[in-house]
């Protein structure tokens, strides 16, 4: 036990160095999203490359495998904070080192090469020539997967990668169950009469407007706008570099506010995650998300339970009205109604809520069958097609809005996916359970004091940091697995209001 102390000091010490580099690689990167002049991308992506390099020596180094296996001899109770840490910090090494550097090399030029080549294959619709490059792709992720260790099926260890602790059969048996009550849900949906959208909301509704009713709107959800910033990028996204300094981005569409509306309490659900992680716990896994799932609960739980409920529109109504004078002479009904529309649509990104997970359904099926060599490349796009009808009763047109679509097969994110349909169905099992433990809470969200929900979350998610594995942590915060149930019954009631 004596060493523990001193190994576990200079864990905890490097832990700390790899988050100030991380924290300056992520500035390097919202920088490039936001404001780097067009001639200036050359010498960022070295700059990029080389914080990158030292991070990773630094996470590798073989004395980090020393202090590991001195404090994991000391034996720290199973219990304590210490042993979590301990576990997550050997998870990360392991992975960082079994994979031999010229292997992670030649998957790094492999994937920015597919890269390229999907960007041109996506805007002619030619999966033929994209095929060989996500051929070689899937290779590459089969050794390191047989690398990093799996019980016969290597799609589990790519998961690990992305959603620690599930296994690809636990994942297949939660969507299994999704699958079917989900199709009905939208054929519900999809049968609507004078069925509403956003685009009946045609009006003039300037940047400036927007800006500033989003900037009215992040400190009323509990963003903590003096440690942190919303600036403006093609693809939204938010970089939680660490204590104070959370950083997001939005697009504006002028012809359409709902576009930033949602996208910012998207990005600002998951900067509520990453304002609420404890900050003394810099560099050890307890201020770390727990799972790229968990980190899209919360963004899914403020954009769709908060924002589209009908909650949201009654109380904002009056500011909106204001803001935008070009709702004028539409109801907060209305603009409910066109929040929530739900449509047949090819494109993942652009998706409603309900049809969203159908999309991941269908790619989580097609990826672990790619995966396990069921399905050949060549076969992809018929797979995809045939799988597509089924799910959204839609004829795929062209590859470009098939299997081309997404950026994920081409950077070899494989195992990535299912993370957006746990993240939806976590949020609205949190949601649930907020409501089961607060009784006075939809009182509170009506007069627009999110701060009992905010502070349910900051107690039972984002505390924890990573110290628990997303099971678990749902576990504890909702009294149970995580299930489909509460989503499926949150979709099912508002199907129903839609339809009256
Ligand atoms: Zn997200």
């Amino acid at each position: 036990m004596s060493d523990l102390p001193v190994a576990y000091q200079k864990l905890r010490a490097r832990g700390r160095e790899l988050a100030l580099l991380g924290a300056t690689g992520g500035l390097l990167g919202w920088d490039q999203e936001t404001l780097l002049p067009p001639k200036s991308h050359g010498f960022r992506a070295e700059q990029s490359a080389q914080v990158a390099g030292i991070a990773h020596r630094l996470a590798t180094a073989p004395e980090v495998g020393d202090w590991l296996s001195t404090c994991e001899a000391a034996q720290p109770s199973p219990e304590s904070p210490e042993a979590a840490c301990l576990t997550r910090w050997r998870h990360d090494y392991d992975r960082a080192t079994k994979i031999p550097s010229d292997l992670v090399e030649e998957n790094e030029r492999a994937s920015g090469l597919a890269r390229s080549v999907w960007v041109e294959a996506r805007k002619k619709s030619d999966f033929s020539s994209f095929a060989p490059h996500l051929e070689k792709l899937l290779f590459l992720a089969r050794r390191m997967a047989d690398l990093w260790g799996h019980s016969g099926q290597p799609y589990d260890a790519l998961l690990e990668g992305y959603e620690p602790g599930w296994k690809t059969a636990e994942v297949t048996a939660l969507f299994t169950k999704l699958q079917p009550r989900l199709v009905a849900i939208a054929e519900k949906a999809f049968a609507i009469p004078a069925h509403p959208s956003r685009k009946n909301l045609s009006g003039h509704y300037s940047r400036l407007d927007q800006e500033q009713f989003l900037q009215n709107l992040l400190p009323k959800i509990g963003f903590d706008t003096a440690a942190g910033r919303l600036d403006t990028s093609t693809h939204p996204f938010c970089s939680g570099l660490g204590p104070h300094d959370t950083r997001m981005t939005t697009r504006y569409d002028e012809t359409d506010f709902m576009v930033s509306l949602y996208g910012v309490l998207h990005e600002a659900g998951h900067g509520l995650y990453d304002q609420g992680l404890p900050e003394k716990e810099l560099g050890t896994p307890l201020g770390q998300a727990a799972s790229l799932g968990i980190h899209e609960s919360q963004s899914r739980l403020w954009e769709n339970r908060v924002g589209r409920s009908h909650s949201f529109w009654r109380a904002w109504w009056s500011d909106l009205a204001r803001a935008f004078p070009d709702l004028n002479g539409h109801s907060w009904e209305h603009c409910w109604r066109a929040a929530n529309a739900v449509e047949r649509s090819f494109i993942r990104v652009e998706a409603d809520e309900v049809t969203y997970d159908l999309h991941i359904l269908l790619r989580f099926q097609l990826e672990t069958r790619l995966i396990s060599g069921d399905l050949k490349v060549r076969d992809l796009p018929a797979a995809w097609n045939e799988l597509f009808q089924k799910l959204l009763g839609l004829k795929v047109p062209d590859d470009s809005r098939g299997c081309l679509q997404d950026i994920h097969w081409s950077l070899g994110g494989f195992g990535y996916f299912p993370t957006y349909t746990l993240g939806n169905l976590t949020g609205s099992q949190l949601w649930q359970a907020a409501h089961r433990n607060l009784p006075n809470l939809q009182a509170s969200l009506d007069r627009r004091d999110y701060h009992p929900l905010l502070q349910w979350l900051r107690q039972n998610i984002h505390a924890h940091g990573r110290r628990y594995l997303a099971g678990d942590l749902i576990q504890r915060a909702t009294g149970k697995p995580l299930d489909p149930e509460a989503h499926l019954s949150i979709l099912e009631e508002k199907v129903k209001d839609l339809s009256s």
